[in-house]
C-alpha cells in the first residue's frame, strides 16, 4: 500500500512538473456573401464537438444576422456548442476598424467603435444567450481605441494575430486585456490543399510544443475560417479589394472548392487537429477560459522593480509602467489607461524644491484616481514635467530635500510595431494605407504593457 501511494506521488509530481501548454483553436466566422460557408462552419462545429475539441468561433455580426435570415438555426446549434467570441460588425465593409479609428483619439475613438460595432456584438448575445468572450479584429485592422469600448462591454480578451503590438511572442497584457495575439511561432496551422505539407505542419507543432515547454509552459493558438473549406478565395477579396465599396446589389460570391477539394481540406485538417489533440499533457481551452490559466491582472509591484522606473520605463519583473507608477504614488493597484497625448517638459531647474514636489505627486494621484488614466504631463506652477520624466524623477527621489529632475526613456515603446505601412498592408485597405496615428496612439498606451504569467 505505502509503496503504492509512494508510486501515485511520484506520478502526480512527475505530471506537476511537466510545464503547461495551453491550445486555442479559433475561426473567423465571418464570409456572410457565400452560403456554402455556413455549411462548412456547422461541419467544422460538428466535427470538433464529436472530437471533444473545444473552439472558438469569433463570429462576425453580419455573418449572424445572416444566418437567421437564412433560417440557419441548425449553424447556429453547431456553433454554440463551442465558444462564441466577436468579429466585428462587416469585416471588411469600408470604413473597416483603423480606418475610421485613424481620425480619433482614444476616448472619441471608443466611443465611435461602440457606435459601429456594438449591434452585432448584443446580437450574438441574444442568439447565443451568452456575452462573446473575445474579440479579434477584420484582417489587420487593429485599433487600440478598441480595447477602451471592449472593456466597456465586458470583454476580457483580444484574440487575434497582427504585429502592431506583443510580447515575446506569448500572451500579454494590454490595455487592460489579457491579449492571445502576435504569438510568433506559436502560431501554428496545417495547409488545407497540399497533403505533401502535413507532415512538416506536425513537425512546426512540436517545435512550438518544445519552445513553450522549454520556457515554462504557455500558449500555442491555431487560427482558420471557416470560408477556406467552401472557396479557394476570400469572400471580401473579390469584393473590397484596395478600398473598393459596392453596393450589396453588385457583390460577387467567392469561386467554389470542388466537392473533392472540399472533402480533402477537411481530412488535413482533421488529421492535423486529431494529432494536435492528443499531445500528452496539452489542454485544449477556449478564450472564455484562457484567462483563468493566468495571474490576475492588477498586483502591486516589489518597490526594488518600480524604482527602476528612472532609469528605464518598462515592464521591469513583469508589471507594466503604470502598476509601477501607481506603486511609486502609493497608490493600490488597478488598471488605468495609460495617457492621451504625448507632452513636453517645460521644467527649467535642474532640481524641484520638496513642498512643490509633493503637491505634484498629490495631483498626479489624484488625476489617476479621477480619470482611471495616467496624465499627459503634471505641473509644477507654470511650468510642466511630461509624464516619463515625472515617473523617473519619483522613481529616482530621495527620502527628503530637493528633488534632482530626471528624464524618462520609455523602453517599453519597443514593443509597439513601427511601419505602419507595412502593419496595415492588407488587401482589403486602400494602397498606401499608413495610419501612423494609431501606432502613435498605442505606444501611449503601452504604459499598460506586460507579460502574462501562468498560474
Ligand atoms: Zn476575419
Amino acid at each position: 500500500m505505502a509503496r503504492l501511494i509512494l508510486l501515485l506521488y511520484a506520478c502526480l509530481t512527475l505530471a506537476a512538473a511537466e510545464p503547461p501548454v495551453y491550445w486555442l483553436l479559433w475561426f473567423d466566422t465571418e464570409d456572410y456573401i457565400e452560403p456554402s460557408a455556413d455549411d462548412a462552419a456547422k461541419r467544422l462545429a460538428e466535427e470538433l464537438t464529436a472530437r471533444g475539441v473545444h473552439a472558438t468561433f469569433k463570429i462576425v455580426g453580419e455573418k449572424a444576422r445572416v444566418l437567421q435570415q437564412r433560417g440557419r438555426t441548425d449553424v447556429l446549434r453547431a456553433l454554440a456548442a463551442h465558444d462564441i467570441g466577436y468579429h466585428s460588425e462587416f469585416h471588411s465593409l469600408h470604413p473597416t476598424p483603423a480606418e475610421y479609428l485613424s481620425e480619433f483619439g482614444l476616448l472619441d475613438g471608443a466611443a465611435e467603435f461602440t457606435r459601429r460595432e456594438k449591434a452585432g456584438f448584443d446580437l450574438l448575445e441574444n442568439l447565443f444567450g451568452v456575452k462573446p468572450s473575445c474579440y479579434g479584429q477584420p484582417g489587420n485592422s487593429w485599433a487600440p481605441q478598441a480595447n477602451v469600448a471592449l472593456r466597456q462591454w465586458g470583454v476580457k480578451v483580444y484574440m487575434d494575430d497582427a504585429g502592431q503590438v506583443g510580447f515575446d511572442d506569448q500572451p500579454f497584457w494590454y490595455g487592460g486585456l489579457l491579449y492571445v495575439f502576435n504569438l510568433g511561432p506559436h502560431t501554428v496551422r496545417t495547409d488545407l490543399n497540399d497533403p505533401s505539407k502535413s507532415e512538416a505542419a506536425k513537425r512546426r507543432f512540436d517545435a512550438a510544443l518544445a519552445a513553450v515547454r522549454q520556457r515554462g509552459g504557455g500558449v500555442i493558438q491555431s487560427y482558420y475560417h471557416p470560408t477556406e473549406w467552401s472557396s479557394t478565395k476570400f469572400w471580401d477579396g473579390v469584393n473590397f479589394a484596395h478600398g473598393a465599396n459596392p453596393e450589396r446589389s453588385e457583390w460577387k460570391n467567392p469561386p467554389l472548392r470542388t466537392p473533392e477539394s472540399r472533402e480533402q481540406a477537411f481530412r488535413l485538417f482533421l488529421d492535423w487537429a486529431d494529432y494536435v489533440r492528443r499531445t500528452p499533457g496539452l489542454k485544449i481551452v477556449t478564450a472564455r477560459e484562457i484567462p483563468h490559466y493566468f495571474e490576475p491582472r492588477d498586483s502591486a509591484p516589489p518597490i526594488a522593480e518600480s524604482r527602476r522606473l528612472a532609469v528605464s520605463i518598462d515592464a521591469h519583473g513583469g508589471f507594466s509602467p503604470a502598476d509601477h507608477l501607481l506603486a511609486l504614488l502609493s497608490l493600490p493597484p488597478a488598471y488605468v489607461d495609460g495617457p492621451l497625448h504625448r507632452a513636453s517638459t517645460t521644467f527649467q531647474d535642474s532640481t524641484i524644491p520638496r513642498p512643490a514636489f509633493d503637491r505634484a505627486k498629490q495631483d498626479a494621484s489624484a488625476f489617476i484616481r479621477r480619470f482611471h488614466r495616467l496624465p499627459d504631463a503634471i505641473w509644477l506652477g507654470s511650468q510642466r514635467l511630461a509624464l516619463p520624466d515625472f515617473a523617473a524623477t519619483l522613481a529616482a527621489a530621495p527620502p527628503a530635500g530637493p528633488v534632482p529632475v530626471r528624464t524618462g526613456r520609455l523602453d517599453i515603446e519597443r514593443r509597439i510595431g513601427k511601419d505602419a505601412a507595412k502593419l496595415y498592408d492588407w488587401v482589403i485597405h486602400p494602397q498606401g494605407f499608413a495610419p501612423e496615428s494609431l501606432l502613435e496612439i498605442a505606444r501611449l498606451q503601452s504604459w499598460t504593457l506586460k507579460p502574462a504569467r501562468l498560474r
